[in-house]
């Protein structure tokens, strides 16, 4: 299959290519397009053959669920079946926008959306050309990120490119993200409100609008978790990785400098491929050290721009062909924790701490 990249020049205006797409999406055929969080890989979430076109192009495991994406309020009661007062109050709060909203389904989304689950994620994203597809597509739009399952997800038309190239009909080229990392998850499908999934909007925020927000303790952790049902099965799956061996090292600024240098010198010693993951703060540090890559993430003193280029970072380490990926931590709060969540993920849980 050929696919298109078109370069989307006039973003809020309904631009013949945005017509195009949509007009796909309509036959029941896959379109990429950029969202605020990262690129998505959309299909009409009412039509059970579309959606099964995404997890056969991504490779992605039938039982990990999709987000239907709309563009306006009046589609949450055409797919959602009860919908609770604060969750009501979620929507006004904070769409459209980087957060994903659980609620009971209804019949009309099919069972090849949810992963056979009784519930739907909802969310509407700000980005004006998602919204425009959305809304000229006539339908709510299936789209989870527009990467081969497991890889970091996309934050540019060239990521998406790389990874769908001949398995999808057309991208998108809206330009690079402006967030960086996917969609905040909270589930309100039953009694307390419960974070899946941390990302740009935080507990805090919410808690302020729905009262008490509990966050799974499959999220919360520096480990593995272990006995812990993943209630997003998305949660269990290994993620946003990159294909060498990634590891993180926390603690104080020098120590943690020292055993990456360390951890560097060894394993370059052997014969591996090494890539340092800094900050802007620390990079001078890793002056006349052997790794074959040291990049910057972005300022300790701004997390935006940590969310903003650590996936574009992970990839970069792939095609330069890395063994090990020694990476700086950033436990925090909110956008921090969004961001560690990943990064462990990555790293499936290689974390040291000195
Ligand atoms: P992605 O679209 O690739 O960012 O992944 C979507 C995430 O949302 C996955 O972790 C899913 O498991 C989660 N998700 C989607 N629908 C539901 C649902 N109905 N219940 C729980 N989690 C869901
Ligand atoms: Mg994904």
């Amino acid at each position: 299959m050929n696919t298109k990249l078109v370069k989307i020049q006039a973003a809020g205006d309904l631009s013949s290519q945005v017509k195009e797409a949509a007009a796909l999406i309509r036959e029941g055929r896959l379109v990429a397009f950029p969202t605020e969080t990262v690129y998505g890989l959309g299909a009409d979430a009412l039509n059970e053959e579309a959606a099964a076109k995404i997890y056969a192009a991504k490779g992605r495991p039938s039982d990990n669920p999709l987000i239907a994406h709309i563009w306006d309020l009046s589609q949450v009661n055409l797919i959602a079946g009860e919908v609770p007062d604060a969750a009501v109050k979620i929507m006004e709060r904070f769409w459209p926008g980087p957060l994903t909203i659980i609620l009971k389904k209804k019949s009309i989304v099919p069972d090849g959306t949810t992963g056979g689950l009784d519930t739907v994620a909802i969310r509407m994203p700000s980005h004006p050309v998602a919204a425009a597809l959305i809304r000229e597509s006539g339908t709510v739009i299936a789209a989870p990120s527009a990467n081969i399952s497991g890889r970091p997800s996309p934050t540019t038309a060239r990521h998406v490119y790389e990874d769908m190239k001949g398995r999808i009909p057309m991208i998108l080229d809206g330009g690079p993200v402006g967030i960086g990392i996917e969609s905040t998850i909270i589930d309100m499908s039953a009694g307390t409100p419960v974070i899946l999934r941390p990302g740009y909007i935080s507990l805090k925020e919410l808690s302020e609008v729905a009262g008490t927000v509990l966050s799974d303790p499959a999220i919360s952790g520096r480990k593995k978790p272990e006995n812990v049902v993943a209630k997003a099965p998305g949660m269990k799956y290994r993620h946003y990785a990159p294909r060498g061996q990634m590891i993180l090292v926390e603690g104080e600024k020098d120590r943690v400098i020292s055993k990456i240098r360390d951890l560097v010198s060894r394993k370059t010693a052997e014969g591996y491929r090494a890539a340092v993951l800094a900050t802007d703060e620390t990079i001078e540090a890793y002056h006349g050290c052997r790794a074959d890559l040291i990049k910057s993430m972005g300022s300790r003193s701004d997390p935006n721009s940590i969310a903003a280029s650590l996936y574009g970072v992970l990839r970069d380490c792939d095609a330069m062909k890395a063994d090990y990926i020694f990476s700086e931590s950033f436990f925090g709060e909110g956008l921090g924790d969004a961001i560690m969540n990943r990064m462990l993920k990555a790293a499936a849980y290689h974390l040291i701490s000195v």
